[in-house]
């Protein structure tokens, strides 16, 4: 039987270098913090990248792979014969006017794709996660002779816009890179600093996003008998689509089919010819939402039939997978972060309808993979305030106050990282027998 760990050379030998880079580290992380920029516009970042690694001990002979979709980079570092561990860390920050007073606040603000001028902040943390992935790669690089393997570190532009990892898949990912034998990725969110939180299974909802243009027939509204009324057409519409979760998924199953955006018309007394719904549906289950969109296309068809209308233009947009944590590989990061962290430390991934397209790039090559978060927020103030059941007081990822506190989240973010990925590359029995999980 394969045990966890036959033989793993401990985290603990990668990260006793911490102490020494970490005044770097920070003066990473507040750099990349007060110079947000946004989804597919992370030249700087992109950049900085590429000079941190190049810096790095044995960096200038580094494998890497710039402008894949544009800004993605990703780094090959080949160690020996191991296991071969993809680390994905993405950059986008967003158009949100950053009101936290820290004194290393972003006060950027850019040109959007529309040509309107748009504040940026790194209001998600994408920024923890390059600075904690560099920081991960130059202690793996410092001691080389403690694992075996090669290591891909892939830093993604483009999260927020949710086409970044799959823009990376379609500009040859696969046929750039190394197989992955396992991926791994983390999100700081709230929480308390110092503890991590993951699960096995979907711990984060598919999202699909649809258009719905319903065409009618325009007239005088004095005369609805002599047009086709789009607006009377979506009103049904919307109410019907409110019966798929109740009458077509199964009850154990979960699912969201919501309109967000409905547009029809200009004026009181005209019937206009066009009416246009928008909306998302959020699923756990590749397959619940394959129900949804298949029965929210019959619907609307059936709807306009139902009037005589033409038939409705439908188009999908936004396609974001479950994040569904491979079970062994994720028991296996479990081990490695309490292992590292403390059991008290590591805490369960409650499912969120939230959604993350970190899980197209394993998928590129059917690897499976683990995500998992990192706590934001003073550890203290955050258990106070869950005892009080007043958590909801923090703000969220993308709030204009999104500030996590620096220490102990940037130090958290590098230990697990480095000890979920020494779970796979200090295994010295991996090239004799690799472990049956992966
Ligand atoms: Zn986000
Ligand atoms: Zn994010």
């Amino acid at each position: 039987m394969t045990q966890p760990f036959p033989s793993s050379t401990p985290a603990s030998a990668v990260l006793s270098g911490l102490g020494a880079i970490r005044p770097w580290l920070e003066d990473l992380y507040r750099h990349l913090h007060a110079h947000p920029e946004l989804s597919m516009a992370e030249h700087e970042t992109a950049a900085r990248v590429v000079r941190e690694v190049r810096g790095m001990p044995g960096g200038q002979e580094l494998e890497v792979v710039e402008g894949i979709a544009g800004t993605g980079v990703a780094v090959v570092v080949r160690n020996g014969e191991g296991p071969t561990v993809l680390l994905r860390a993405d950059m986008d920050g967003l158009p949100v006017a950053e009101d936290t007073g820290l004194d290393y606040a972003s006060r950027v603000v850019t040109t959007n794709l529309q040509g309107e001028s748009v504040p940026v902040m790194h209001a998600c943390g994408h920024d923890t996660h390059v600075a904690t992935l560099l920081a991960s790669m130059r202690l793996l690089l410092d001691a080389r002779q403690e694992w075996a393997g090669t290591v891909l570190a892939v830093f993604q532009p483009a999260e927020e816009q949710h086409n970044g990892a799959e823009a990376m898949v379609r500009d040859g990912l696969v046929e750039r890179l190394p197989r992955p034998d396992v991926a791994l990725g983390q999100h700081v969110l709230p929480g308390p600093a110092g503890s991590v939180k993951l699960a096995t299974g979907p711990i984060m909802a598919s999202c699909d996003d649809f258009r719905i243009t319903l065409r009618g027939k325009g007239g005088h509204g004095s005369a609805p008998h002599t047009a086709i009324d789009p607006v009377v057409m979506a009103a049904s519409l919307v109410m019907r689509l409110q019966t798929i979760v109740a009458r077509q998924v199964p009850p154990r199953a979960t699912a969201v089919v919501t309109v967000g955006r409905i547009q029809a018309g200009t004026k009181t007394n005209i019937i206009p010819s066009t009416a246009v719904l928008e909306g998302t549906v959020r699923t756990y289950d590749a397959a619940v939402a394959a129900t949804c969109l298949a029965a929210i296309e019959r619907t609307a068809r059936a709807e306009a039939a139902a009037w005589g209308a033409p038939e409705p233009v439908i188009e999908h947009f936004d396609h974001l997978p479950v994040t569904d944590n491979d079970p062994g590989v994720t028991e296996r990061v479990r081990a490695a972060l309490v292992a590292e962290l403390g059991g008290e430390q590591v805490r369960v991934f409650e499912p969120e309808s939230g959604s993350e397209d970190f899980s197209a790039l394993p998928d590129a090559w059917g690897a499976p993979y683990t995500y998992w978060g990192f706590g934001a927020f003073d550890a203290q103030e955050w258990v106070q305030a869950e005892d009080g059941g007043r958590t909801d007081d923090f703000p969220d990822n993308h709030s204009p106050h999104f500030a996590p506190v620096l220490q102990p989240v940037l130090d958290t973010g590098v230990r697990a990282m480095v000890a979920a990925s020494m779970a796979w590359l200090g295994d010295r029995h991996w090239a004799v027998q690799p472990p049956s999980i992966v």
